[in-house]
């Protein structure tokens, strides 16, 4: 393997060619060399498992399998996965549809529809806000991004996957006054604006 640094744009770039030698390119040998990689893997763990299991060797370290869905993978404390519209005092909404979330969402996911908000002293108001947690990447972005901290993003919750495609978060949702999330009514309304 060798490695090749060059100096582009003040940007350090670095490539790998992997050159191939005679065994490599026998197809057979490679086959037969993944199968024993594969195989000391899985014998290996299994005698460390069966000692574990036998209170002998509980402190080696093996390979870990979670038993996802009743065991989680532990989360890092930092790591934040569930977004939540913020209240004010008197449980107003903050946000005030400024679309700054929106504009710096790298995934487009975050959709609002601004409105003329009821109180005199606010310009505007989301009337609709939708996020479409499928196509985000949980980057942070959003929160980073609001000047009224009126979007936040919680720390160890995690809202990653589903059973289903209902994972669009609704403005009521996200403030956490509903617990539905309509995903065919957001699909036909967004058909019918025929936006993909
Ligand atoms: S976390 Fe990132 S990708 Fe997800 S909604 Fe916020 S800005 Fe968009
Ligand atoms: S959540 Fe914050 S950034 Fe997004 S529209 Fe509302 S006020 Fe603006």
């Amino acid at each position: 393997m060798k490695y090749v640094t060059i100096q582009e744009m003040n940007k350090k770039v670095t490539n790998i060619t992997i050159e191939s030698g005679v065994a490599e390119n026998i197809y057979w040998i490679e086959v037969l060399r993944g199968l024993w990689v594969t195989n000391r893997h899985f014998w290996t763990n299994i005698w460390w498992h069966t000692f574990r299991l036998a209170g002998i060797k509980t402190k080696k370290r093996v390979s870990a399998t979670y038993q996802y869905p009743e065991e989680r993978r532990p989360i890092h404390h930092r790591w934040r996965g569930r977004h939540r519209l913020t209240v004010k005092q008197n449980g107003d909404m903050r946000c005030t549809a400024c679309m700054m979330c929106e504009t710096v969402c790298p995934c487009d996911c975050i959709h609002i529809t601004p409105g003329e908000s009821p109180d005199p002293d606010v310009e505007k108001f989301p009337e609709q806000f939708y996020i479409d947690t499928l196509r985000c990447c949980f980057c942070g972005l959003c929160a980073e991004a609001c000047p009224v901290d009126a979007i936040r993003m919680d720390v160890i919750e995690t809202e990653l996957a589903g059973y289903t495609r209902d994972i669009i978060y609704t403005r009521e949702f996200l403030l956490g006054m509903d617990k539905d999330r309509p995903w065919e009514e957001w699909k036909v309304k967004r058909e019918r604006e025929g936006v993909s």
